[in-house]
């Protein structure tokens, strides 16, 4: 039988659960509120999980960073962790935003904590117990040519466990060094918390890897259950005000339409054997959720589409993206014709276009079909540039664009030797043109952003005809998706689109390189180009092309 009242009982309680010890000390949070459990049942969920990776996909207001921050103090401060924890924010602006609004408070206005933690100057290192609570900003602050990004303040510190504080703001490399501080631990936690943006991508892509858990709630009427996101909007009903011509909303059981509490819900996890332990925290299930605001905001999305992204990622913390801003599989293979990849070689005259990585060579090759069509006859992925020469010679290869990154002085080799016009292009992202030629060097460089937009476009209005499908087309079609456009700040603060990239986009840059390898036929045709003529001065219409 145990008996809470134990005073030995109590302190073994507080030692070991970071949830009790809050509770116990009524922990004094932002704007007057202390730590509390009523309506966020979820937090005490959370902070009791002790799987190795945690990750958690959240809407706004789900006060998961207060969560994390308080199991850190907690660990350490009671010994648990001898290597101590790293909090890793995107950058070091955000580090410093939360140290003097939020930390600094939650030192002061807490004895609890006051106590734990040892005096330091630092606003970035706090020594709590015998080890440290490090708060750092995950940007690389600066890239060595043809090394990996390696930034100041993720190297060097080890750690016992590390959060990733709104994970789509981190790249992948980051991600990878941030791990690499675990390696000497014994326990190797890391969590992964964020705000979704969009599918396939960040905290969503991790979500996704994870068991899954999502909220449940049980009708006490009819006991069937309710999931307020995976059922939204059918998980709101409307109360007829008798006072009000309004209608008031409701959280409501799917099958009877009893009212339900969206605070009573467990979770339940799709797959439970994963090794991740994911939880999803919609915005609806957070104790300031106002329905009305809610759902006069979903409205305002059913008018004005443009708003979908924000309510869905916000709201009800799921990534969104709308179709116009990412090519999907079905676009792909819309394009496919009849014919099977050609393998005779080729008596009319082709163009190529090739991505040099590291393990293969991505290459494409097309012709024209007339001035605003093209169709590709031939893609692979091959090892080396003597395999790349070879192709091009078997399909008549006239011109060709190639990836001069990351591998230079082979590029410049490949181009001397071959007997057709090779020109080498790389991406820009700060450009006032489309497109720099540098005809000495046979070198373009391209405006990232609107090359993407191109390529985008000739699939989607179906303007270039790819070979029949089989596994090497799924792979092409894979990898054409792999890139979505966002709309991001930039540092002068103005909005705009950037393509980025969500898994490998070899094909997709083979097919941009293409483009401009067809460009570069007419010299040898006479004809226009697909695209190419385009980009002609006074001809380029962002409204029917895209920014
Ligand atoms: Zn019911």
């Amino acid at each position: 039988m145990i008996n809470l009242n134990d005073p030995k009982l109590n302190d073994q309680m507080i030692q070991a659960d970071s949830c009790y010890w809050a509770l116990c000390n009524e922990i004094k949070l932002m704007g007057n509120t202390t730590f509390t459990l009523d309506k966020c049942q979820y937090m005490q969920v959370i902070m009791n999980d002790s799987s190795r990776f945690v990750c958690v996909m959240k809407g706004a207001q789900a006060r998961i960073t207060t969560v994390f921050m308080l199991r850190s103090i907690h660990c350490l401060g009671h010994g648990l962790y001898s290597k101590g924890v790293i909090y890793y924010f995107p950058s070091r602006d955000a580090v410093e935003d939360f140290s003097k609004t939020r930390f600094t408070p939650l030192i002061n206005d807490n004895p609890c904590i006051k106590r734990l933690l040892q005096s330091t100057d630092s606003v970035f290192v706090k020594r709590v117990g015998k080890s440290f609570l490090t708060l750092k900003g995950g940007t690389a602050t600066k890239i060595l040519k043809g090394r990996k990004k390696d930034s100041m303040s993720v190297r060097s510190t080890p750690a016992d466990e590390v959060i990733r504080d709104e994970r789509d703001l981190f790249d992948d490399d980051m991600v990878q060094m941030t791990k690499d501080r675990l390696l000497d631990s014994v326990f190797k936690r890391e969590v992964d918390l964020g705000t979704p943006t969009m599918p396939d991508f960040g905290i969503a892509k991790v979500f996704t890897l994870s068991d899954q858990k999502n909220s449940m709630i049980k009708c006490e009427g009819c006991g069937a259950y309710t999931c307020l996101v995976d059922d939204f909007p059918n998980s709101v009903k409307y109360h007829k005000s008798t006072t009000h011509v309004n209608y008031e909303p409701y959280f409501a059981c799917i099958k009877c339409g009893k009212e339900i509490d969206p605070f009573a819900g467990e979770f339940v996890a799709k797959y439970p054997n994963r090794e991740i332990s994911g939880y999803h925290v919609p915005h609806l299930m957070t104790p300031h959720c106002e329905l009305p605001l809610v759902m006069s905001r979903w409205e305002e999305c059913q008018i004005d589409g443009s708003k979908a992204g924000a309510f869905y990622n916000s709201i009800l913390g799921l990534p969104y993206i709308a179709a116009e801003d990412r090519l999907t599989e079905s676009d792909v293979f819309a394009c496919c014709g009849n014919d099977v990849m050609r393998t005779t070689i080729s008596i009319s005259q082709t163009a190529m276009g090739v991505d040099v990585g590291k393990a293969y060579h991505t290459v494409v090759i097309g012709e024209k079909v007339d001035d605003k069509r093209a169709k590709v006859i031939y893609l692979c992925r091959v090892k080396g540039f003597n395999a790349v020469h070879d192709i091009a010679k078997k399909y008549n290869v006239k011109s060709a664009v190639v990836d001069i990154r990351p591998y230079e002085e082979s590029f410049n080799l490949f181009q001397k030797s071959e007997p057709y016009r090779v020109f080498g292009a790389e991406y820009k992202d700060k450009q006032r043109e489309f497109m720099k030629t540098d005809e000495r060097q046979g070198v373009y460089s391209l405006l990232r952003n609107q090359i993407f937009d191109k390529t985008h476009h000739w699939i989607k209005d179906g303007l270039v005809e790819i070979p029949r499908k089989c596994a090497e087309v799924d792979e092409f079609a894979k990898q054409m998706c792999n890139c979505a456009k966002v709309l991001e700040e930039n540092e002068q603060g103005d909005r705009v689109y950037r393509y980025i990239k969500l898994g490998d986009d070899h094909y997709r840059s083979a097919m941009n390189y293409l483009w401009l390898a067809l460009g570069d036929l007419t010299a040898w045709q006479g004809m226009a180009a697909p695209g190419f003529a385009m980009a002609g001065a006074g001809e380029w219409n962002p409204l029917t092309h895209g920014l």
